[in-house]
């Protein structure tokens, strides 16, 4: 069984631990205490969303625009799960 493949868009999976970033969910929605992790995102979105305020998609499909402050929340382990998966 082939798992979803966030690389599709471009690059293998080889250097997919370059184009990865952990980073802070911020996301202030109501039901979001349930989801204080770092998320994995394509490095290439996180700079997208710096520029144009959109926010991005992590591995495990959470959306949100991603903060600036530094991570001192657990890995999301759907993302790392994915992760490792995928660089294996
Ligand atoms: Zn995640």
């Amino acid at each position: 069984m082939a798992p979803a493949d966030p690389t599709e868009q471009g690059g293998g999976t080889s250097t997919l631990d370059r184009e990865l970033e952990e980073l802070l969910s911020r996301e202030q929605v109501d039901d979001g205490d349930h989801d204080r992790f770092a998320h994995y995102v394509r490095k290439e979105k996180i700079v997208e969303s710096a520029v144009t305020g959109k926010p991005v998609i992590a591995l495990c499909g959470k959306v949100w625009v991603p903060g600036r402050d530094p991570s001192k929340f657990p890995v999301c382990p759907t993302c790392k799960e994915i992760y490792e998966s995928l660089a294996d």
